[in-house]
């Protein structure tokens, strides 16, 4: 240190207290990074890697970015899932000190606020998680929307933990040091961004398990308790294990209270804190996220007020396999949005409606209730045209106020949002006044309710704020009596010094007078060498040039003091007005907050309505019975790409015919209709319409797609892995009120297995778990079961053969199909024709060898009858293995012949 350079012992001061960040370090118009975040930003940024100075005799590498192009490398660093600290001057530079320098802002990306950071169509959510003995505790944390969801699940359960990582996609995900290594670093295998909360484990503390974190924990707060005067009692009692407990040096158990047990004590109400005693896992998810908060956005901890409890299944559960395989918020071919459903559904007019609609399809509910009441609103929009259009139109003009108003919370608004709050408040009135003419009824009277008239805030916000940007002033001329007397004081100096200067011509008659003014002397007045004699004598000489002198008087000083200090007054009394007019918006914020969700929410409504209304959605009724009824269904994404040239289908999966076999031909349409299926009854459930002409559905609490093949190399695990564990899941998850979708179970094996696989997991579903099921499959055989369970029945897609090949008609019909006409297809692709000649060759030979055996499948072990068979098999076997063990407890030496034959004929009898 002490061969350090002053500045690099501030960097280095900094640098320790944001070990986890890149520091980005502010020298003069730049901002530099130096050592292992030089050599990391370079490459990342493609910025060239210089050198400054020595550390240790080795050269300090060193990279730069310009201030003024921040922004830009800021989104793409945080875009590429870095933390940056941002160290700022905070003195102006003097010379022979040191300028003071501190960190203004950290950024990760879970806690980004601003909009040029963001996604504006997704929400961040940023995940404490904590995994407990038993369960594993989650938080997700919309910072913007002060929105708190909390769950526990099994600690062993990963499947279930991958299902809610997929239905948030959280930003970041918070681990305690040394506790959850085993989850981080699958986490970061799955490119999630994955933060330690606590610190670094030290060999001194034993075990680095979560003691680290502990130990962070009680240095913390016992600093902070002594502060404290309050004793409370912590909301839950901890075990060890957990973070409210901590040994002091005796042994002793220290018992709260503690830091962020205060802070759960002070933001939630009785019935959170009870529910959070039960849940340790929970409460120490909380624990990371205030620590976590404390460093990186203070301010947001305050702004918490509930929490959302949930049980995975209080959504339609939807695993991480069947949320990527019906693409419904991302694409399967690049990851993107393009051709996922929201991409199609989402016709909300702002970004906040869209972020709504998006968490509607990743969270579909369960509850009928809450399903129709969206549905009910929808239907209502979807009717009214007229009421439409006139809800785009001002949604139209209106900003994200949710992320607005988040940030108002968080004290990272600047005076462009709060104009844009200004001018979306404005239009309030007007929206509330087309519910009320259009929908007094049909509309939630909760949308409403929350639809408050903010007209004082807005007439505040129009005399308060300057919103002509070329004056580049924060506060209207008329709000601050003293900046106006500054600011006329400032705009008057021009004149005041003309005034002054026609006064001295006057009285000294030196008619080339001239009053001047420059940055290192300030206001002066110059006078000619001929002229010189006429100077009064209150003139205070200045400065001599060749031809010229420089003068001052008592005046000129007087005014020139007045006009400097107006102008560094005007800076500060116009920043407290700012901020007086930002409390003012502060006292609303619990509306402004509602306002905000209201709206969004019905934007999303809105997009809903435009959507069905586009392409002829129709609502589906919810019935008791578990029949899924769909009259002439399209896929909501297909049938965009292909318009009036999609085939709608049918689907009538009941009792009596609970799972369909599929079959038909390659590209025969099957894959698009059974995510069609799925697609359908997830959006019924989002509470969307849906694009059928009739559709009569029961609530599912599952959806399971099976589809396609999805290496997961990355985790040592081949094709066929993937698609046995996920069958597996289904197999072991799935319930009478699932919907099963199976693609092609088994394909990933040799013939004969991959049968025999999707033969004895269609017979268990069909008597075991008794799902709705669509099972495509091009094993023929499979389509004889149809004769042994009563709930199979078979459809295939129709065809038409002619001369010039065969003709896709993507007619679902009952039946088995004749072929896969896999050769057709592999021709359309345009395999070369000898390849082609050759397999039709090879498939006639076995086509016959085929047609010599007998095509069967199995006799299900499991049908009407065969149990009892299976039965007397059992106890026959039983029996035999009695006597062979009684055989075997013979002992031969001392048998008699006379013995040996009674012996034998026992057994004979007894057969
Ligand atoms: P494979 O067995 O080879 O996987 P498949 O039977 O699953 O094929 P799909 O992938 O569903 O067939 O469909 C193939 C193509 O047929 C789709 O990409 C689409 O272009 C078209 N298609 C599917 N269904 C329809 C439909 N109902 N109307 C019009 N075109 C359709």
């Amino acid at each position: 240190m002490v061969n350090h350079t002053p500045l690099m012992r501030q960097y280095f001061a900094i640098r320790e207290q944001h070990s986890d960040a890149i520091l980005l370090f502010q020298v003069g118009d730049f901002y530099e990074l130096f050592f292992d975040d030089a050599i990391k930003a370079s490459s990342f940024l493609g910025i060239a890697l210089t050198k400054r100075g020595k550390a240790n005799g080795k050269d300090i590498p060193l990279c730069g970015v310009p201030i003024h192009a921040i922004n830009h490398y800021l989104t793409k660093l945080i875009r590429g899932g870095f933390k940056v600290a941002l160290c700022d001057q905070m003195t102006k530079p003097q010379p022979g000190k040191v300028v003071e320098r501190a960190v203004t802002q950290v950024f990760t990306p879970g806690t980004l606020t601003d909009s040029h950071l963001l996604d504006e169509k997704s929400p961040s959510y940023l995940l404490s998680f904590y995994p407990g003995k038993k369960q594993c505790g989650m938080v997700f944390t919309e910072l913007l929307t002060a929105q708190l969801f909390a769950t526990a699940i099994p600690f062993d359960s990963y499947r279930m933990l991958e299902a809610e990582l997929a239905r948030f996609s959280p930003d970041e995900i918070l681990v305690p040091f040394g506790g959850g290594d085993s989850f981080a670093s699958k986490f970061r295998q799955q490119g999630y961004v994955v933060s330690n909360v606590g610190e670094e484990p030290s060999p001194l503390r034993g075990d680095p398990s979560i003691q680290s974190f502990h130990a962070a924990h009680s240095k913390i707060t016992q600093d902070e308790r002594l502060k404290s005067s309050v004793r409370l009692e912590c909301p839950a009692k901890f075990e060890e294990r957990s973070m409210g407990v901590s040994r002091d040096t005796d042994g002793q158990d220290i018992v709260g209270p503690d830091v962020p047990a205060l802070w759960i004590e002070k933001q939630f109400d009785r019935a959170i804190l009870s529910r959070l005693s039960e849940s340790h896992s929970m409460t120490n998810s909380l624990y990371l996220l205030y620590w976590y908060l404390k460093k990186n956005q203070q301010r947001a901890l305050e702004q918490f007020k509930t929490i959302n409890f949930y049980q995975p299944d209080d959504y339609l559960v939807l695993d991480a396999a069947t949320q990527k395989n019906l693409e419904i918020v991302k694409n399967l071919h690049d990851g993107g949005r393009k051709n996922s459903l929201f991409f199609v559904v989402d016709k909300a007019i702002t970004s906040m409606g869209s972020r709504t609609i998006k968490k509607w399809l990743q969270r579909p509910l369960v509850k009928k209730s809450v399903i129709l009441q969206r549905q009910e609103m929808v239907a209502a929009i979807a009717k009214n045209i007229e009421a439409m259009q006139k809800l785009q139109e001002l949604f139209g003009q209106l900003s994200d106020l949710e992320r607005i108003v988040g940030r108002v919370a968080l004290c990272r608004a600047l005076l462009n949002d709060y104009l844009a709050l200004k001018s979306s408040l404005k239009l309030v009135p007007d929206i509330k006044q087309v519910l009320e003419q259009y929908f007094l009824f049909q509309l939630s009277s909760a949308i409403q309710d929350k639809i408050r008239d903010f007209s004082p805030l807005v007439e505040l916000l129009e005399v308060a704020l300057d919103d002509d940007s070329l004056t580049k002033s924060i506060i209207k001329n008329g709000f601050d009596q003293e900046l106006d007397r500054l600011r006329g004081l400032v705009e008057n100096s021009q004149q005041a010094v003309l005034t002054l200067e026609q006064r001295e011509i006057e009285r000294t008659r030196i008619s080339s007078l001239k009053i001047r003014y420059n940055n290192i002397a300030g206001y002066f007045i110059e006078v000619t060498k001929p002229n010189i004699k006429l100077v009064p004598e209150n003139y205070i000489q200045q400065q001599t040039l060749v031809n010229r002198n420089r003068y001052v008087t008592q005046e000129l000083k007087d005014l020139e003091r007045d006009i400097l200090r107006a102008r560094n007054e005007i800076n500060e009394v116009e920043k407290n007005a700012f901020e007086r007019v930002k409390k003012e918006v502060e006292r609303e914020l619990t509306g402004l907050r509602s306002l905000a969700q209201a709206l969004s929410y019905l934007d999303a409504l809105l997009g809903f309505a435009r959507v069905a209304y586009d392409n002829n959605y129709v609502a589906p009724i919810f019935h008791e019975s578990r029949d899924i009824i769909i009259e002439q269904g399209r896929h909501p994404v297909v049938e965009i790409v292909f318009g009036s040239q999609f085939i709608p289908n049918n689907t009538n999966l009941t009792d009596q015919e609970s799972i369909w076999i599929l079959t038909g031909p390659n590209m025969g349409g099957k894959s698009t209709y059974l995510r069609q299926v799925a697609l359908l009854c997830l959006m019924a459930q989002a509470g969307s319409l849906v694009p059928a002409s009739a559709a009569r559905l029961p609530i599912l609490d599952r959806i399971f797609t099976r589809i396609g093949s999805g290496d997961n190399l990355a985790q040592g695990k081949s094709t066929f892995l993937v698609e046995m564990e996920e069958t597996a899941a289904i197999c072991s998850q799935a319930t009478k009120n699932s919907l099963v979708i199976l693609d092609e179970v088994g394909r990933g094996t040799s013939t004969f297995d991959g049968m025999a696989i999707a033969q004895a997991i269609l017979e268990y579903l069909a008597t075991q778990v008794q799902p709705r099921c669509l099972f495509a499959t091009h094993y023929h055989e499979l389509t004889l079961l149809k004769e042994h369970f009563s709930n199979i029945e078979n459809y295939h897609m129709a065809i038409e053969k002619g001369k010039e090949g065969v003709l896709f008609l993507y007619k679902v019909i009952c039946g088995v199909s004749e072929g896969s006409f896999g050769i057709e297809v592999a021709k359309l692709a345009g395999l070369p024709r000898t390849v082609v000649a050759r397999a039709q060759e090879i498939l006639l030979t076995l086509d016959q060898l085929e047609h010599q055996k007998d095509r069967a499948v199995f006799k299900p072990a499991s049908v009407t009858g065969d149990a009892s068979e299976v039965a007397r098999l059992k106890s026959e076997l039983a029996s035999k293995n009695k006597q062979l063990s009684e055989l075997e407890s013979v002992s031969l030496d001392d048998l008699s012949p006379r013995q040996a034959f009674d012996l034998l004929w026992k057994i004979k009898e007894k057969g």
